[in-house]
């Protein structure tokens, strides 16, 4: 079993893992958040969120000034000491870029999707129970795009190779598809922030990660003990085991499996 006063760096999604599918509290995983706050254990978000959404969060959850991963992995941001601007990494494609991309192959093929840049801020607020301010920030994004899909299950094979084609891909998150450039996604974006923080001459920390969704899977294949949280989408999460990370499957959702599996492999 792993000590909180063992080097440790905690990556965590957001949405139905630290933050509540549908209430956004994270109120179950305050005790592990105070503990891992005490002993200056890093916790890394690494959401579908954007940066604008992120940064405010991060504030309320007492973890300012460490890096995240927003969009999904299209963007990693480093706050570096002593530097005005942050060590930014965007992972292959802007988002004029994809938008552009969507908006052609829709005209060619005639794909039924709808994205966050074809609707208001009040229509992303209605479908995620976000406040309208909230859900403006949401819409600010850099380098992916989140959409819903509204057409067949065959029609969207040849979407994703469409995507493929044009060098994006598209990964399943709790409620939306989320399109985006080919070196992106949660793993990339953390095996760069590893070689990047928190200090390169020291020895590596043991990383833990918790994800509940198909877009995790890659993160948490990449961490040395991963959580999977008992999730919301369609696609239950199931790692491969070899080679290792060392797993653990939660009972309950959202924060409390969040607590739940930190309880199974950190004593505190
Ligand atoms: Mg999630």
């Amino acid at each position: 079993m792993l000590s909180v006063t063992d080097s440790l760096l905690i990556v965590t999604d957001l949405d139905g893992s630290l933050l509540d599918h549908h209430s956004y509290s994270w109120q179950p995983a305050q005790r592990w958040l105070d503990k891992l706050n005490q002993y200056q254990q890093p916790v890394i978000i690494c959401s579908s969120k954007t940066a604008s959404e992120i940064v405010p969060l991060q504030q309320q959850l007492g973890l300012s000034d460490l890096p995240f991963i927003s969009e999904n992995g299209a963007l990693t941001q480093i706050e570096l000491p002593g530097q005005a601007q942050p060590l930014q990494r965007l992972g292959g494609a802007d988002y004029h870029h994809i938008c552009q991309t969507l908006d052609d192959l829709r005209q060619r093929y005639g794909y039924k999707f709808t994205g966050f840049a074809d609707v208001t801020a009040s229509d992303v607020a209605l479908w995620t129970g976000l406040t309208p301010g909230a859900a403006a920030l949401a819409r600010q994004r850099q380098a992916s795009e989140s959409l819903i899909w509204r057409d067949t299950a065959s029609r969207f094979t040849h979407f994703s190779q469409h995507l493929s084609l044009a060098g994006l891909t598209i990964v399943e998150g709790g409620r939306f598809w989320s399109v985006m450039g080919k070196e992106s996604g949660k793993g990339a974006a953390l095996r760069w922030l590893l070689t990047h923080y928190p200090d390169k001459q020291a020895p590596p920390p043991v990383t833990i990660g918790l994800g509940d969704g198909p877009n995790d899977v890659d993160m948490l294949q990449s961490v040395d003990y991963a959580i999977v949280i008992r999730g919301h989408s369609k696609s239950p999460v199931q790692l491969r085991h070899n080679p290792a990370p060392q797993v653990y499957y939660t009972q309950a959702q959202g924060p409390t499996g969040w607590s739940e599996g930190l309880d199974v492999f950190l004593a505190g």
